[in-house]
């Protein structure tokens, strides 16, 4: 077996990242891998006037994955003052619905819950990638200079999808689980509020009726961010609309250690894209001293992703080893970049991630 991909390197600390993935793809020992580059991004619309080419998109649809780093820069933006985000973009034209971002806690050092009694972090935030809030992206109104509306969109397909994808996934870690201890999936809205929340909750509903096995709760998306920095152990699979999805997610990084832990997975049915949750950091960017975990991570996904797609018992045992060696690695006290109090390079942390894989 072996695969395509195309990488997508982007803005800013993208590169950097990306590098530090393949290096480690390399040492993880799966089947063969050819990686072909493409250009995007904020600097490539400076070069080539659109921040995704044609040629580029056609590429990742006829990869076996898509590997990308981090795209935009604060300063490069549209005329209605809204920033190049091909990497959203990229979500609608190839339909990745659902925005997959595990959550776990390496090292209790790196939790700001350190010292509060931090136990087991290890659950995954599921969002809703292509409609929500972000369905309006290209299209809201401004009228005169008065007033702007972007519309939350949801509709049942989509509902049904994610819901869906988040009680297969309580299945299968439940299955993965040691102890086998059932799932439990977690509906995040503001059905309380708004018709396209309640709609929302109550397709869920319908869709829960299939998985009796699983647990099922609900919790409003303000008090699931209390809840999150409270009693983050509790939670196993949490389903969100885009826009609450995209929120949490940063909070929910903010828990393990900050967005440079944080990998992520947009899924669809024909393709999937493996990025790192962060965006391109300009405050870092070019000090080489990017964390790449999230993107090391990121890339074991997408091993496990090839595994499981066409059955692949080498894929998914490098995307373990991946994983075990960010284990080794994060268990060593200061091994790790200045943004977790260390002082490794980007280079350094992931060529002793890929010497772990060993
Ligand atoms: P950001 O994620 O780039 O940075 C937020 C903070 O986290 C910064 O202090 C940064 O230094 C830090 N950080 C992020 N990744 C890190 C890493 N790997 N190691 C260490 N520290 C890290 O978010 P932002 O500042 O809001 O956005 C910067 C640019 O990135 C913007 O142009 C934004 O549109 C874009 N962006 C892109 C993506 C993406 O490509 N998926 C996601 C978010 C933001």
């Amino acid at each position: 077996m072996s695969y395509q991909i195309a990488v997508l390197k982007g803005d800013g600390i993208g590169p950097d990242v990306v590098d530090e993935a393949l290096r480690v793809l390399d040492a993880s020992g799966g089947p063969e891998l050819t990686f072909s580059e493409y250009p995007s991004g904020a600097n490539c619309f400076k070069q080539l006037g659109t921040p995704l080419p044609d040629d580029s998109v056609a590429a990742c649809r006829q990869a076996d994955a898509v590997l990308l780093g981090a795209m935009g820069l604060p300063d490069v933006r549209w005329p209605d003052g809204t920033e190049m985000r091909p990497q959203v973009d990229l979500r609608f034209l190839l339909d990745l619905y659902a925005g997959v971002r595990p959550i776990y806690l390496y090292h209790a050092d790196h939790s700001p819950l350190k010292g509060y009694g931090v136990g087991e972090i290890d659950f995954v935030l599921l969002r809703e990638n292509v409609e929500g809030l972000f369905a309006s992206m290209n299209g809201g109104i401004q009228l005169r200079n008065e007033t702007a509306v972007d519309s939350m969109v949801i509709t049942r397909t989509g509902t049904q999808r994610i819901a869906k994808y988040a009680f297969e996934l309580a299945q299968q870690r439940c299955a993965e689980r040691a102890d086998q201890s059932p799932g439990h999936v977690t509906c995040v809205d503001k059905a309380n509020i708004f018709r396209s929340m309640a709609f929302f909750r109550q397709v869920f509903d319908d869709v829960a009726e299939g998985y009796s096995q699983i647990n099922v709760s609900h919790v409003y998306v303000d008090a699931m961010a209390m809840y999150l920095v409270r009693q983050p152990e509790a939670y196993d699979v949490l389903v969100a609309e885009n826009m609450f999805g995209d929120i949490l997610s940063d909070l929910a990084a903010g828990l393990v250690g900050g967005l440079g832990m944080a990998p992520s997975a947009d899924i669809g049915t024909d393709a999937a894209v493996f990025q790192p949750v962060h965006g391109t950091a300009p405050d870092i960017a070019g000090k080489g001293i990017a964390n790449p975990v999230g993107t090391i991570l990121s890339a074991a996904m997408m091993w496990r992703w090839l595994g499981h797609r066409h059955t692949d018992a080498d894929a998914l045992a490098a995307g373990e080893r991946i994983e075990a060696a960010v284990r080794i690695v994060m268990a060593e006290k200061g091994a790790t970049t200045p943004d977790l109090g260390g002082k490794m390079t980007t280079h350094e942390l992931g060529s002793a991630i890929a010497d772990a894989c060993n």
